[in-house]
């Protein structure tokens, strides 16, 4: 009888249009640097196709998969158990299959978390996040959670931004509220944290949030979520006036490594991934 096992363990992706989308490259590069027998499989899942896809999922006996849009909330009907966090932020971007039942987390904000925390514990800091989309939803969220004491959100319809305030209020310990945004905005000076989870700059190395640059000061963290280009025109300006800058890969390679935790239970290396997406996005 063969020893071999021809059998990978099978992981991917769930979304539409998904031919940019650069994970599994990125994932498959640490599968294989770490000799794990494992395949990430990119799939263009359209919206009708979503319940035969998580159910396919299964049969199969995949460990997981991601979801990305437009699937990350309508997932959820689908799954037998959702995390804490993704629960309040109400959205799913990582499933996890463990004996046939399929649990949702939302690794967004988590992974945006572990970036931070490389140079900061969020705990009793002061935080002023722009946008409030899916990604500002995720990160607000997990902040609160993690004990920021004062999130504002600031947008430009800024009913969303009440609505992630008042997420934060109600789930968290953090105190939130919101700002209007109008013409170019100033960073207070008690502010520990400026976040862009803004749309601005993906794409475009030139744009940035409208700002006034010279409230940016020594000391404060700039964090962007904007993956391509990581070195936004919002970064480089921070680090000129002596800011801390935190790009928008971080928060996509550690989203990635702790989906792959829930579903294999092994830690990939950081490093490995980040450095295939520079090599991708021509950043390196
Ligand atoms: P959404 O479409 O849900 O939200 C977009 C946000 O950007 C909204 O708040 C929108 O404001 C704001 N916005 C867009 N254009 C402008 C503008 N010209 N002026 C002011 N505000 C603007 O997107 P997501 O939240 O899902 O994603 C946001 C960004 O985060 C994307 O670029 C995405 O690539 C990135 N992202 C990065 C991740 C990572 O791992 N690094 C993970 C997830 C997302 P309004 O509500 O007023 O329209």
């Amino acid at each position: 009888m063969s020893q071999q096992n021809f059998r990978s363990i099978l992981t991917g992706s769930f979304s539409t249009p998904c031919d940019d989308n650069p994970t599994v490259a990125m994932i498959e590069a640490a599968y294989q640097h770490h000799d794990i027998d494992a395949r990430y499989i990119n799939c263009d899942v359209k919206a009708e196709g979503l319940k035969d896809a998580v159910a396919g999922a299964r049969a199969m006996e995949w460990v997981g998969f991601n979801c990305s849009l437009p699937h990350k909330v309508k997932v959820i009907e689908h799954l037998d158990e959702v995390a804490e966090s993704a629960r309040i932020i109400g959205a799913v971007n990582c499933v996890s299959i463990r004996d046939g039942r399929l649990i949702g987390d939302n690794t967004d904000g988590k992974g945006f978390l572990a970036s931070l925390k490389k140079v900061t514990d969020p705990s009793g800091k002061k935080v002023l996040l722009l946008g409030a989309g899916g990604a500002a939803r995720a990160i607000a969220v997990e902040l609160g959670l993690a004990s920021a004491a004062h999130i504002t959100v600031m947008n430009r319809d800024p009913k969303k931004a009440e609505t992630i305030a008042a997420l934060v209020r109600d789930n968290t310990s953090a105190k939130s509220d919101v700002q209007a945004w109008d013409g170019d905005a100033s960073v207070p000076e008690d502010v520990d944290i400026l976040i862009n989870a803004t749309s601005i700059g993906l794409g475009d190395s030139e744009t940035m949030p409208p700002l006034k640059v010279e409230t940016l000061r020594k000391g404060l963290i700039v964090a962007d979520v904007i993956p391509n280009p990581p070195r936004t025109r919002l970064l480089r300006e921070a680090e000129g006036k002596g800011c801390t800058a935190l790009d928008g890969l971080g928060m996509l390679v550690n989203q990635g490594v702790i989906c792959v935790e829930h579903w294999l239970g092994k830690t990939l290396d950081a490093g490995v991934m980040e450095k295939t997406l520079k090599d991708i996005f021509g950043a390196a």
